[in-house]
Protein backbone atom coordinates (compact mmCIF):
# COMPACT_ATOMS: atom_id res chain seq x y z
CA UNK A 1 0.00 0.00 0.00
CA UNK A 2 0.65 3.55 -0.92
CA UNK A 3 0.18 6.89 -0.04
CA UNK A 4 -0.06 10.41 -1.98
CA UNK A 5 -0.10 13.70 -0.09
CA UNK A 6 -2.18 15.77 -2.96
CA UNK A 7 -2.59 19.54 -2.70
CA UNK A 8 -4.47 21.71 -4.55
CA UNK A 9 -2.70 25.28 -4.86
CA UNK A 10 -4.27 28.79 -4.12
CA UNK A 11 -6.50 29.97 -6.81
CA UNK A 12 -7.39 26.56 -7.76
CA UNK A 13 -9.99 25.14 -5.16
CA UNK A 14 -13.25 25.97 -7.76
CA UNK A 15 -11.76 22.44 -9.58
CA UNK A 16 -11.99 20.67 -6.70
CA UNK A 17 -14.63 18.74 -7.79
CA UNK A 18 -13.28 17.83 -11.11
CA UNK A 19 -9.80 17.11 -9.12
CA UNK A 20 -11.30 14.54 -6.67
CA UNK A 21 -12.74 12.81 -9.32
CA UNK A 22 -9.57 12.35 -10.83
CA UNK A 23 -8.15 11.61 -7.72
CA UNK A 24 -10.62 8.73 -6.90
CA UNK A 25 -10.33 6.69 -9.95
CA UNK A 26 -6.60 6.29 -8.85
CA UNK A 27 -7.03 5.77 -4.89
CA UNK A 28 -9.05 6.12 -2.38
CA UNK A 29 -9.12 9.77 -0.56
CA UNK A 30 -8.93 9.24 3.03
CA UNK A 31 -8.27 12.49 4.68
CA UNK A 32 -9.22 16.02 3.13
CA UNK A 33 -8.50 19.28 5.20
CA UNK A 34 -8.72 22.55 3.83
CA UNK A 35 -5.90 25.36 5.52
CA UNK A 36 -4.14 28.72 5.12
CA UNK A 37 -0.05 27.61 5.32
CA UNK A 38 2.73 29.77 6.48
CA UNK A 39 6.68 29.68 6.62
CA UNK A 40 7.38 26.81 8.85
CA UNK A 41 5.30 24.38 7.43
CA UNK A 42 6.41 25.61 3.84
CA UNK A 43 9.99 25.34 4.84
CA UNK A 44 9.21 21.90 5.98
CA UNK A 45 6.94 20.64 2.88
CA UNK A 46 9.67 22.16 0.44
CA UNK A 47 13.13 22.03 1.98
CA UNK A 48 14.33 20.17 -0.95
CA UNK A 49 13.83 23.97 -2.49
CA UNK A 50 15.54 26.12 -0.08
CA UNK A 51 17.66 28.89 -1.49
CA UNK A 52 17.24 27.90 -5.10
CA UNK A 53 15.93 31.11 -6.96
CA UNK A 54 12.27 30.16 -7.14
CA UNK A 55 11.92 29.42 -3.02
CA UNK A 56 10.76 32.90 -2.10
CA UNK A 57 8.15 33.47 -5.03
CA UNK A 58 6.80 29.93 -4.47
CA UNK A 59 6.39 30.47 -0.59
CA UNK A 60 4.28 33.67 -1.24
CA UNK A 61 2.08 32.05 -3.61
CA UNK A 62 1.51 29.12 -1.65
CA UNK A 63 0.81 31.34 1.43
CA UNK A 64 -1.54 33.77 -0.92
CA UNK A 65 -4.75 31.72 -0.05
CA UNK A 66 -6.14 28.73 1.11
CA UNK A 67 -5.13 25.19 -0.42
CA UNK A 68 -6.99 21.77 0.00
CA UNK A 69 -4.74 19.09 1.02
CA UNK A 70 -5.91 15.37 0.25
CA UNK A 71 -4.33 11.70 1.72
CA UNK A 72 -4.97 9.01 -1.26
CA UNK A 73 -4.62 5.37 -0.27
CA UNK A 74 -4.01 2.40 -2.58
CA UNK A 75 -2.05 -0.16 -4.08
CA UNK A 76 1.70 -0.07 -4.70
CA UNK A 77 2.42 2.44 -7.99
CA UNK A 78 -0.38 5.02 -6.13
CA UNK A 79 2.58 8.02 -6.36
CA UNK A 80 3.50 7.59 -9.63
CA UNK A 81 -0.07 7.18 -10.49
CA UNK A 82 -0.74 10.32 -8.90
CA UNK A 83 1.76 12.00 -10.35
CA UNK A 84 1.41 11.05 -13.97
CA UNK A 85 -2.42 12.40 -13.43
CA UNK A 86 -0.91 15.62 -12.06
CA UNK A 87 1.53 16.22 -15.43
CA UNK A 88 4.95 17.24 -14.93
CA UNK A 89 6.51 20.68 -13.70
CA UNK A 90 7.56 22.46 -16.91
CA UNK A 91 5.25 20.95 -20.10
CA UNK A 92 1.93 19.26 -18.90
CA UNK A 93 0.78 17.14 -21.24
CA UNK A 94 -3.21 17.57 -22.67
CA UNK A 95 -5.23 15.47 -20.19
CA UNK A 96 -3.19 16.03 -17.15
CA UNK A 97 -4.45 18.21 -13.88
CA UNK A 98 -1.96 20.89 -14.41
CA UNK A 99 -2.69 21.29 -18.25
CA UNK A 100 -6.53 21.16 -18.36
CA UNK A 101 -6.91 23.18 -15.41
CA UNK A 102 -3.83 25.25 -15.99
CA UNK A 103 -3.01 29.13 -16.89
CA UNK A 104 0.71 27.28 -18.19
CA UNK A 105 2.44 29.14 -15.26
CA UNK A 106 5.69 26.86 -14.20
CA UNK A 107 4.97 28.28 -9.95
CA UNK A 108 0.38 28.51 -9.92
CA UNK A 109 0.59 25.00 -11.35
CA UNK A 110 -2.86 24.03 -9.83
CA UNK A 111 -1.61 20.85 -7.63
CA UNK A 112 1.02 19.39 -5.65
CA UNK A 113 1.78 15.32 -5.57
CA UNK A 114 4.19 13.47 -3.62
CA UNK A 115 7.08 12.37 -5.63
CA UNK A 116 7.85 9.13 -4.37
CA UNK A 117 6.06 6.52 -1.74
CA UNK A 118 8.72 7.80 0.91
CA UNK A 119 7.72 11.52 0.40
CA UNK A 120 4.03 10.21 0.26
CA UNK A 121 4.51 8.89 3.74
CA UNK A 122 5.92 11.54 5.27
CA UNK A 123 4.29 14.72 3.60
CA UNK A 124 0.54 13.06 5.09
CA UNK A 125 2.33 12.79 8.37
CA UNK A 126 3.53 16.30 8.49
CA UNK A 127 0.01 17.28 6.45
CA UNK A 128 -2.54 15.81 8.84
CA UNK A 129 -0.23 14.12 12.09
CA UNK A 130 1.89 16.48 13.07
CA UNK A 131 -0.06 20.12 11.88
CA UNK A 132 -0.76 21.13 14.97
CA UNK A 133 2.69 21.69 15.41
CA UNK A 134 3.35 23.97 12.79
CA UNK A 135 0.57 26.56 14.21
CA UNK A 136 -1.52 25.73 11.08
CA UNK A 137 -5.65 26.53 11.24
CA UNK A 138 -7.88 24.37 9.81
CA UNK A 139 -10.41 25.75 7.89
P1 LIG B 1 5.16 19.72 -6.54
O1 LIG B 1 6.27 19.41 -5.59
O2 LIG B 1 4.39 21.00 -6.20
O3 LIG B 1 4.24 18.56 -6.77
P2 LIG B 1 6.92 19.20 -8.74
O4 LIG B 1 7.37 18.03 -7.93
O5 LIG B 1 6.40 18.96 -10.12
O6 LIG B 1 5.79 20.01 -7.98
P3 LIG B 1 9.24 20.60 -7.82
O7 LIG B 1 10.51 20.56 -8.59
O8 LIG B 1 9.12 19.80 -6.58
O9 LIG B 1 8.06 20.26 -8.84
O10 LIG B 1 8.94 22.13 -7.51
C1 LIG B 1 8.00 22.49 -6.51
C2 LIG B 1 7.15 23.62 -7.00
O11 LIG B 1 7.98 24.78 -7.16
C3 LIG B 1 6.55 23.42 -8.41
O12 LIG B 1 5.34 22.72 -8.39
C4 LIG B 1 6.35 24.83 -8.87
O13 LIG B 1 5.18 25.39 -8.25
C5 LIG B 1 7.57 25.53 -8.30
N1 LIG B 1 8.70 25.58 -9.23
C6 LIG B 1 9.53 24.55 -9.55
N2 LIG B 1 10.48 24.92 -10.44
C7 LIG B 1 10.26 26.23 -10.67
C8 LIG B 1 10.89 27.23 -11.47
N3 LIG B 1 11.94 26.94 -12.22
N4 LIG B 1 10.38 28.47 -11.45
C9 LIG B 1 9.30 28.79 -10.70
N5 LIG B 1 8.65 27.92 -9.90
C10 LIG B 1 9.11 26.65 -9.87
MG1 LIG C 1 7.97 18.19 -5.89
Amino acid sequence: MEKSFVMIKPGFLEFEPQIVERLSKIGKITKRQKMKLNNEILAAHYHEHIGKPFYEGLCKYMKSGEVVGFQVEGEDGLVEKIREAVGSTKNPEKGTIRHDFGIGEITRNVIHASDSPKSGQEECNRMFEQINQFGIEIL
